[in-house]
This record gives C-alpha cells, sequence and structure tokens, in this order.
C-alpha cells in the first residue's frame, strides 16, 4: 500500500504543476510563502501571506488550483479556502510586500477633484491621454471623427454611459482639440445640463432671456453634458429644443452626454429624443481588467508616479467600475508616500480602496430604498412599481426590484411577493429567472444593474 502523501509533499506537486503553467514572475509572486495549512474531508485550506496573494488566488488560480489538487490527490475536493495565515515559524522567502505600518489619517485628504461643470475645459482632458480599450472604441472614435470635422460628420453626436467612465473627458477632448487647432478662433461652449437649465432659469427671472439667447447660440461647438437633468424640465427643453435648432442648421457641432441612451431619458420631450437621435450614439461601458490596468498605469505615467506592477493590478481588479475612483486612489498612494517616503503597504492599499469607495453596509439596506432607487432611475412611482399593470414599461422595472430584493437582500421569495404589491411567490420566482437570464446575453441590462447596485450601496 502507498503511504499517502503528507500535506507538505501534495502542496510541492501541485506548486509543481502549476509553476509549468503559469509564468514565473506570476508564480514567484503569487506562491511564495503559500502551503496547505489543512486537508480534510474533501476541504483544504491553503495558508496565504498576504491579502494580496488570497485575492489573487481565490479570482485568479483557484480553478486551476482545485483542478491540479484533484488530480493529484485523486480526491474529490469539495472546498478550498484561502486564508491569511502568516508562516511565522518558517524560513520566510522575501514577501512581494513588506507590511508597513498604515498611516490612517492621511485618507481623509485628497478627494478627487469633481469633473468640470464649470463652463471651462479641463486641460488633461485630450484625446491622447484616453486609454482605449473595447468597450470605449466606437466612443473614442466618434469624438475624434468629430473634433477633425466638426459639424459635418455626426451631428449632433450623443455619448452614454455610467458614472466615471470617461464621457466629460471624450467630449472635452473635442473642445480641446478644436481650441488646438484654432487658426480662427472659434466659440466653444462647454456646460452641464444643470447649469444651462439654472442659467436659463436666472435670465428668464431676471429679463434678460434674450442674453442667453444670445450666448448659447453663438457659438461654432456646444458641449452640453449629463442631459439625463434635462429630465421633466419642461421649459428649460423648450429653449434647449430652439438652441438646438438654431445650431444644427447653421452646422454646429453639437455633442451631448448622458447617463443613459435618449429613449431611456424619462419625460424628455418627444420632439427633442427625436433630435438626440438623429446623428450618432455611441456608448461607454465599464473596461475590462486589461484597459483599466492601462489607465492606472497611464495614470501613474502622468503623475510620474512608479508603482509596482502588482499593486496596479490589484488596484484595478478591485475598482471595476468608476475611473474616478481609480484616480482617487491614485492620488490617496502618492500623498501617503509623500509623507512616509515610501510606497504604501498593502493594508494601507486596501484601507485606500475602501475609503475611496465608501459603501453602505448590505445589513443597512431595505426594500424601501431598492424600491426608490429603481423608481427614480426608470422614472417610475412607487405606486405604479407595486400596482396590477402589466404594461412593460412597469412590469420590467418591477421585475429589475425582485431580482434586486433576491440578489442583495436576500429575501425569500414569498416575502418578495408580499412586498410588491401582494402578488404570489411565483410572481418573484419568474422574475428573478428572467432577469438572471436576460443579463447573461444582455450587456445593457448588466450595466443598467451595475449603475443601480452603486446607487444602493453610495453614501450620501
Ligand atoms: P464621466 O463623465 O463619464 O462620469 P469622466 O470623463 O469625468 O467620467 O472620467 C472620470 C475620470 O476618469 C477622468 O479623470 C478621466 O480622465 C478618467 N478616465 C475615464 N476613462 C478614461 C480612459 N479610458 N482613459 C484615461 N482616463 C480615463
Ligand atoms: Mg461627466
Amino acid at each position: 500500500m502507498r503511504t499517502p502523501m503528507t500535506n507538505n509533499e501534495l502542496w510541492q506537486s501541485v506548486l509543481g504543476e502549476l509553476e509549468l503553467q503559469i509564468s514565473r514572475p506570476s508564480f514567484t509572486t503569487w506562491f511564495s510563502n503559500t502551503y496547505i495549512h489543512e486537508f480534510s474531508d474533501g476541504k483544504v485550506v491553503v495558508g496565504v501571506p498576504n491579502t494580496f496573494a488570497k485575492t489573487w488566488l481565490e479570482k485568479k488560480f483557484h480553478k486551476q488550483i482545485l483542478n491540479i489538487i484533484q488530480t493529484i490527490s485523486q480526491t474529490r475536493i469539495r472546498e478550498i479556502l484561502y486564508l491569511i495565515i502568516p508562516k511565522t515559524n518558517r524560513e520566510v522567502v522575501s514577501t512581494p510586500y513588506p507590511q508597513i505600518p498604515a498611516v490612517q489619517e492621511v485618507i481623509v485628504s485628497q478627494i478627487p477633484s469633481p469633473s468640470n461643470a464649470s463652463g471651462t475645459l479641463n486641460i488633461s482632458y485630450i484625446f491622447d491621454s484616453f486609454v482605449i480599450g473595447k468597450t470605449n472604441e466606437l466612443a473614442y472614435a466618434a469624438c475624434k471623427a468629430v473634433a477633425a470635422k466638426p459639424g459635418t460628420v455626426y451631428n449632433p453626436l450623443f455619448i452614454y454611459g455610467g458614472v466615471g467612465l470617461g464621457k466629460t473627458h471624450l467630449i472635452q477632448a473635442i473642445g480641446n482639440t478644436m481650441i488646438q487647432q484654432g487658426t480662427n478662433p472659434r466659440k466653444i461652449m462647454y456646460v452641464s445640463s444643470e447649469k444651462f437649465t439654472n442659467d436659463y432659469i436666472q435670465k428668464v427671472k431676471a429679463g434678460k432671456a434674450e442674453e442667453f439667447k444670445d450666448l448659447y447660440r453663438n457659438v461654432d461647438l456646444l458641449l452640453i453634458d449629463d442631459v439625463q437633468f434635462f429630465s421633466g424640465k419642461e421649459r428649460t427643453q423648450e429653449e434647449f429644443f430652439h438652441t438646438f435648432n438654431h445650431l444644427h442648421q447653421l452646422n454646429k457641432q453639437i455633442v451631448l452626454t448622458a447617463d443613459r441612451p435618449p429613449k431611456e431619458i424619462h419625460a424628455l420631450e418627444n420632439r427633442l429624443l427625436s433630435r438626440f437621435e438623429w446623428g450618432m450614439i455611441a456608448d461607454i461601458s465599464a473596461p475590462d481588467l486589461e484597459t483599466r490596468i492601462a489607465i492606472f498605469e497611464k495614470k501613474c505615467q502622468e503623475k510620474n508616479y512608479i508603482l509596482d506592477k502588482d499593486i496596479v493590478v490589484y488596484v484595478a481588479q478591485n475598482i471595476t467600475s468608476n475611473i474616478r475612483e481609480l484616480e482617487g486612489v491614485l492620488n490617496r498612494i502618492i500623498a501617503i508616500h509623500e509623507l512616509q517616503n515610501r510606497n504604501p503597504d498593502m493594508t494601507t492599499i486596501e484601507q485606500i480602496i475602501s475609503a475611496v469607495r465608501p459603501r453602505k453596509a448590505k445589513g443597512s439596506i431595505t426594500s424601501k430604498n431598492i424600491l426608490a432607487i429603481v423608481g427614480e432611475y426608470y422614472g417610475i412611482g412607487l405606486q405604479d412599481l407595486l400596482g396590477p399593470s402589466r404594461e412593460k414599461k412597469l412590469a420590467f422595472p418591477r421585475q429589475i426590484v425582485m431580482f434586486l430584493l433576491r440578489e442583495e437582500l436576500n429575501h425569500s421569495f414569498p416575502s418578495i411577493g408580499q412586498e410588491i404589491g401582494g402578488r404570489d411567490h411565483t410572481t418573484a420566482l419568474h422574475a428573478h429567472g428572467k432577469i438572471s437570464n436576460e443579463i447573461i446575453t444582455n450587456e445593457r441590462l448588466r450595466n443598467d444593474l451595475e449603475t443601480l447596485k452603486e446607487k444602493i450601496y453610495q453614501i450620501g
């Protein structure tokens, strides 16, 4: 009979196999100082030296590890846990992340600057500083084309996508390009739709509506950011409609952004909606990991700051849906570095990440919050959301609510049915199944759900 392998022998064989499957730097970075802490009953506990290693093993190597352990041990493995257990009394090979005490006080400062809404362009928002990936290449190409030939290729150009994905950067890049090229000076106007609205209201109040018209109808390029805020503002929409027509007739370029496609902006006049759809519509969605890494590296370059690749990767892995947060993390890393005169350690980096994206605890979220947020997002009142109508524009958001109640709050199907207008549990079950299926193929829905979750867990 064969004597069973010790845990150490088993892990050495697993490492031997892994070494053949992954690159040398990866292997030494993520697997030095790992070992099997416990192996019994189909359950394996792998000891890892730090959180970086834990995250990588869980997220990137888990399948490989599982397969190899199963093959070598000839056992069906039910579960592998990765626990941070420093190997105190073993020979310690240099760990890639020496632990340095964290300085927490610094973390509160350095809020990343909000996107420019004051009417001037940020000179760093240029095409050259924008990293192109699969999820923004269309928007990028469209903006480039418009900057090269304003008023002729796509007019208007409408860019939509979630928060912090580069919409403002791209449309300002159009403005900056036109300024750079300007042999004859051109008038460029960049405003948020909120500022446009406020300006208009103020001028009207002051009896100076004409001034407003003169200002906005005499530009060569009009960039209006976040037009979803026009929603429900009838008089502003009317004024904007005329501004739009005026400029469009003169072949002046108009570029608009929003957090959703024109059709989904509720309480938007039809005639405005149809104009938004005249030209070109391009979307931006959350970048994949590679692109996030490239963006983070680009931001480091811009700030002349050198950061270990592993840290770059780790941050990019943990901040997935908002580039502004990536920048926030970098600013704080630099601040701490200046203070301590060295790169922050990983504990600090984790603190930075959670400080940059403070989240409500799951336990503090209620059904009411979810109903309110989904209702607002789709422009539907609570009564309609809970009501009997099966009209698609109500039924779909209702299904989203039921899906989120299940996924985020873990409510039972009968109680979800109860909460949503006293429906049967089968309705909740069906809703959950339907949305779960649809997100597999429907990218737009996936993005909506991401945005909704952002809003649900957002503080403030
Ligand atoms: P949005 O207007 O979509 O909310 P912003 O344009 O304000 O987002 O982008 C947030 C920050 O992220 C900006 O500082 C911007 O420079 C940066 N950013 C977003 N996408 C990219 C990208 N692809 N390449 C470089 N920087 C980016
Ligand atoms: Mg913006």
